[in-house]
């Protein structure tokens, strides 16, 4: 099965390097990220010229490229994918978007004879490292079935959440509001102790086991408490994401208000220069209003 692979980013570069690990033969490409594809190809990939030279010498091809306008741009643009795609090319779609964006782009990529699925992941760049991330998947069970090894090797775990494309982004907004709404949660309660006098390093020792403790607190917290706010999930993706959760929300009706309140601070962050930081600095929301900073 020879793999193509489009979008090299903090992502991409190490799901394409454990790939390439396990044997697969990859052709790679990032228009933007020469450094990454150098990175690859002396692992072993073959460098690609253009995301249509990707297609011509791909059966399946892996997109993983920040938002619904970029995935769009990969496959239809001059040089993109669809210029290359021999008949029946498989697109995994690994980047997170909104759903309806997946079902519209799965659509027109099915005119042309190409299939397409779509496999968000969640675990952030330490996960993509250990080939340990979570992917949900949505599209045909066929699809899902065909492609459910390669995926395992940059995956921990590999779920099809449902028949129709966008049911994988569907189920990464989810993981999305309750990943933002617990980092807004742990910098409120940390700030709370801090302020309040308490080492924030003995709260995270006290807690971590019990029932507040989570993947995001032991990922999170520490960066806080480090001052460490490189990224990792930059917050100018989360915006994205909570946008897509938002439309979504107010499209089938269900209230989204711990969702608003968390994307008012990361859009308060944006506009005041924090938008590459790392998503745990929505701690900094808190420390501009109270001056005080949580640090061990
Ligand atoms: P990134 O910005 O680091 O990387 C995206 C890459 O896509 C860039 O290198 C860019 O050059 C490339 N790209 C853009 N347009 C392209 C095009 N037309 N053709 C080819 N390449 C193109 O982003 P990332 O952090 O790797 O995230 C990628 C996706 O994964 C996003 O949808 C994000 O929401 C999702 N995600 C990220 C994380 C994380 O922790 N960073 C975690 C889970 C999911």
């Amino acid at each position: 099965m020879k793999v193509g692979f489009v979008g090299l980013g903090i992502m991409g570069r190490p799901m394409c390097l454990n790939l390439l690990k396990a044997g697969y033969e990859v052709t790679a490409y990032d228009p933007f990220a020469a450094k990454a594809l150098d990175e690859v190809v002396a692992a072993g990939a073959v460098r690609g010229t253009s995301n249509a030279d990707v297609a011509s010498k791909s059966d399946v091809i892996i997109t993983m490229v920040p938002n619904s306008p970029h995935v769009r741009a990969a496959v239809f643009d001059k040089g993109g994918i669809a210029e290359g795609a021999k008949e029946g090319l498989d697109i995994i779609d690994m980047s997170s978007i909104a759903p309806l964006e997946s079902k519209d782009i799965a659509e027109k990529c099915a005119e042309r004879g190409i299939n397409m699925m779509d496999a968000p992941v969640s675990g952030g760049e330490p996960k993509a490292i250990d080939g340990t991330l979570s992917i949900m998947c949505g599209g045909p069970k066929a699809m899902f079935d065909k492609y459910e090894k390669l995926l395992g090797v940059m995956g921990g775990s590999v779920v099809h959440c449902g028949e129709v494309n966008g049911a994988g982004n569907t189920t990464k907004l989810a993981n999305q509001v309750i990943v933002a709404v617990n980092i807004a949660a742990c910098a409120e309660a940390y700030e709370l102790a801090t302020m309040a006098g308490v080492d924030p390093e003995k709260v995270f020792a006290a807690i971590r086991g019990g029932l507040a403790g989570s993947t995001v607190m032991d990922a999170k917290v520490p960066m806080m408490m480090d001052r460490n706010f490189k990224p990792g999930f930059r917050i100018d993706l989360h915006i994205k994401d909570l946008n897509n959760a938002l439309d979504t929300g107010h499209g089938v009706g269900t209230p989204m208000i711990l969702t608003s309140a968390v994307q008012e601070m990361l859009q308060w962050l944006h506009n005041n220069k924090c938008g590459s930081d790392d998503h745990s600095a929505i701690l900094k929301y808190y420390e501009n209003i109270t001056g005080v900073e949580v640090k061990r």
